[in-house]
């Protein structure tokens, strides 16, 4: 079964052809990373104006990379939830509309529960696995047990792990977005050079929630408190104390569900799964068996998309045209599928 797979929640105007929930058989993703730059973030209006102009050749471009006609397609998935609400319209939008002249049906999808689904396209994984899903937008810790049955056992009170790399980065005058360039830099500092807070979440009552606006404000405004007072306080120092803290407060909470759990191995999905001391620090973990999906698989893709979209039409699920998109999925923290 050929699904085509769109996604247009945030800054990526993607779309793939996945068979069977496993073979990608065509992929385009196009980023807009550019025109946010020189605002350091995401703009939403230009990113949803973006996806009005791109849907189109780049669905073309996926229909012709992989030699496909439309008759070829036997349903749509598209990322309904969550996202910025301006750009999943257009990819909602363009859904509805290929599936009324194809006549085929299409399903919305929730963009965090592809992510997770994101590494079976790269490898035969067996279920169950606790699930890392640490993007710009997201940090949770999930038992997943299978495409569809996802339980959310942690996730950030506050800020995205991404997140807070990006406005650290920002702050210290690193560009847009910062997770690579810190990542760089911290490989020629000293991690130890500050002694930034780890968060106690005792008061939150999930054992493997955490926080990062803690860690971010301690960077950014109180860099005096945590400094040991002899290393150079220089970029890489600060980039290298801060990813340490960043990567081993949610590895914690990792170590701790996979004991609890008795569920050994991990998944790691979301930009931020690129990050090299996140990286080695799973690779060195005993016990654990750690899978990353390649890069093109870990940020925002279309193909992702696809392949959960699979799942949800052989289980019968189906969108009406009266499908609509939810920038927050209401109680998603705790509640799945
Ligand atoms: P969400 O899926 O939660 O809506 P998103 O799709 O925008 O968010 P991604 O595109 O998966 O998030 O990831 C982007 C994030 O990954 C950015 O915050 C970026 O800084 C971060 N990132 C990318 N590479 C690295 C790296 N090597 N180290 C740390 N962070 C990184
Ligand atoms: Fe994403
Ligand atoms: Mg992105």
């Amino acid at each position: 079964m050929k699904i085509l797979g769109i996604e247009s929640s945030c800054d990526e105007c993607s779309i793939a052809v996945v068979e069977d929930g496993k073979t990608i058989l065509s992929h385009v993703v196009a980023t807009q990373i550019e025109f946010h730059k020189p605002f350091a973030g995401v703009v939403p209006e230009i990113a949803s104006r973006k996806h009005v102009e791109w849907i189109l050749p780049v669905f073309h471009q996926a229909l012709e990379q992989g030699g496909l006609s439309p008759g070829d397609i036997q349903g749509i998935g598209v990322t309904n939830r969550p996202g910025l609400s301006g750009s999943l319209i257009v990819g909602l939008t363009f859904a509805k509309a290929l599936s009324l002249s194809w006549k085929v049906p299409f399903v919305g999808v929730d963009h965090v529960l592809a992510h997770l689904y994101a590494p079976q396209l790269s490898a035969e994984i067996d279920y169950p696995f606790i699930g890392l899903l640490v993007s710009g937008g997201h940090s949770i810790i999930a038992r997943v047990s299978g495409p569809l049955t996802v339980e959310v056992l942690g996730a950030s009170i506050d800020d995205a792990i991404g997140e807070a790399f990006d406005k650290v980065a920002k702050h210290l005058g690193l560009g847009y977005p910062g997770g690579k360039v810190i990542d760089d830099l911290a490989r020629k500092g000293n991690a130890k050079a500050f002694q930034f807070p780890f968060a106690n979440l005792y008061k939150s009552g999930h054992a493997y929630d955490v926080s990062y606006s803690g860690l971010k404000n301690a960077v950014i405004n109180q860099q005096d408190l945590f400094w040991d007072g002899e290393s150079p306080r220089s970029i890489e120092n600060i980039c290298a104390s801060f990813e340490r803290v960043a990567v081993d407060t949610l590895l914690k909470k990792l170590q701790a569900a996979c004991r609890d759990t008795g569920i050994n191995r991990v998944v790691a999905g979301g930009g931020v799964a690129a990050n090299s001391y996140l990286r080695d620090r799973l690779q060195g973990m005993q016990d654990i068996r750690a899978y990353y999906p390649p890069l093109d698989l870990c940020t925002d893709n279309g193909a992702m998309i696809a392949g959960l979209a699979f799942h949800y039409l052989t289980a019968g699920l189906r969108s009406g045209l009266d499908e609509t998109v939810y920038a927050k999925v209401p109680g998603f923290r705790r509640i799945t599928s």
